[in-house]
């Protein structure tokens, strides 16, 4: 794993207001990013507070579709929280949860971002190649002001701006706050490929007192902040290649691939007992390629599909309701995302430092997925590629050698919901 250089300094609030500086100023009392509206926020007092459009928004994103009331265009000009269609990678490399917070309240107003919820130290990486501008909002690469600690900027090479808040601000599995989360290297002026590690998810700024969580902001050339809640589901369609064979060397015999998932992903309806379509469809054919049984893929969904559906469920720690939500969801792009890369956990000759190759890539790309650090999906099985394999192995319990042999595979597995997968195209 990266080294992880040491700060100084007490924790400092920040507030987030809308196309605005950050004072530098503490604010205490403010309500936390990460403590959503349903625990902390009273409904009446913040529809007297927001006044009655935007409460009418919230209830519409609140129990509507969390999309329906956007249109999705990809225009030169856009207004604040539109939703739009912008191709990124996903920003959090590893299993998160998320459901619509853009128009949630804050103290401050509207949230205006996507709060996207995932243990610390899940990597975090550059959603669009393009350069750092400012770190922990400094844009001085000699002063990283790390009493501020810590933030990102990221401006795209097509202008859009990304904003990474909350970063890891804790010694791994503390809460001490004299951590740092912005990876080796990234400082104003970085130039970053997309996919490029640049921290860790964490607690810091006003989220010490809530689940760590990346809060990432999308704003369009113009300043404008649009709500990335669509693209970021697209994100993981945008790494599908559609299926948990080929690759290199991998399976052949009769394993299902896990297939077309487009209309499933980029859905907003929830699906239950009775709907039918294509991406009921398509959950079917995830369903039963991860080793469960929804019966045939008819795009009509009963309960045998239901009873699966609520297996898978159960076992990614999901409420078990039987209906395909956007956790269901979510929690199936990041398998999806993983599928594409599940080649290199089929049996086969171990994988081994100084390896090269796309079966190193897969393994490169599960290894984050999972959760480790192995540093840019290269092919290239070097020192952090060794590292993250070693840090897997500590965490499982397995013998610490480095390589990835049978053991190694089962784990990586295991951690990805992909053992079915495995299992049956192994
Ligand atoms: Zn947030």
């Amino acid at each position: 794993m990266p080294r992880i250089p040491p700060r100084q300094g007490p924790v400092e609030n920040l507030r987030i207001g809308a196309g605005q500086e950050f004072p530098r100023a503490r604010i205490v009392g403010i309500v936390p990013c990460g403590q959503l509206r349903a625990s902390i926020v009273n409904p009446l007092k913040l529809l007297r507070r927001l006044g009655p459009l935007a409460a009418a928004a919230m209830l519409l994103v609140t129990t509507a579709a969390p999309a329906a009331a956007h249109s999705a265009t990809n225009g030169p000009d856009h207004q604040f929280g539109e939703m739009v269609d912008y191709p990124l990678v996903d920003p959090v490399a590893g299993d998160y949860r998320m459901s619509d917070t853009f128009y949630a309240g804050r103290s401050d107003g509207v949230h205006h971002a996507q709060d996207l919820m995932a243990p610390k130290m899940t990597p975090v990486v550059a959603v669009a190649t393009g350069v750092v501008q400012r770190v922990n909002w400094s844009s001085n690469a000699n002063y990283l002001n790390e009493s501020r600690c810590c933030t990102i900027v990221l401006i795209h090479k097509d202008g859009w701006e990304s904003w990474y808040i909350h970063l890891n601000n804790d010694t791994p599995g503390t809460d001490d706050g004299q951590g740092w989360g912005i990876a080796p290297g990234i400082l104003p002026g970085t130039r970053v490929t997309a996919g490029d590690l640049i921290g860790w998810v964490g607690d810091s700024g006003n989220a010490e007192s809530t689940a760590p969580h990346l809060h990432y902001e999308l704003r369009d050339p113009h300043g404008t902040v649009v709500n990335p809640y669509q693209a970021l589901q697209r994100a993981s369609g945008v790494t599908i290649t559609g299926g948990g064979g080929g690759g290199s060397g991998g399976g052949g015999s009769t394993c299902t691939a896990i297939g077309e998932t487009s209309a499933l992903l980029n859905g907003t309806t929830a699906l239950r007992r009775g709907s039918t379509g294509t991406a009921v469809a398509q959950l079917q054919s995830v369903l039963a390629a991860l080793g469960y049984t929804p019966g045939s893929a008819d795009g009509s969904m009963g309960p045998k599909t239901e009873g699966a559906l609520r297996g898978f469920q159960d076992d990614r720690g999901i409420t078990v309701d039987g209906v395909a939500g956007g956790q269901t969801r979510s929690a199936i792009s990041t398998i999806v995302a993983a599928a594409s890369h599940a080649s290199v956990l089929y049996p086969g000759a171990p994988l081994r430092p100084g390896d090269r190759g796309q079966a190193v890539t897969n393994l490169q790309q599960l290894l984050r997925v999972a959760g480790f650090s192995p540093g840019t999906a290269d092919g290239a099985y070097g020192p952090l590629t060794t590292a993250a394999v070693t840090a897997l192995q500590e965490a499982e319990g397995l013998t610490v050698d480095g390589k990835v042999g049978p053991q190694t595979r089962t784990a990586l597995s295991r951690i990805l919901g992909l053992e079915g997968l495995a299992a049956a195209c192994g």
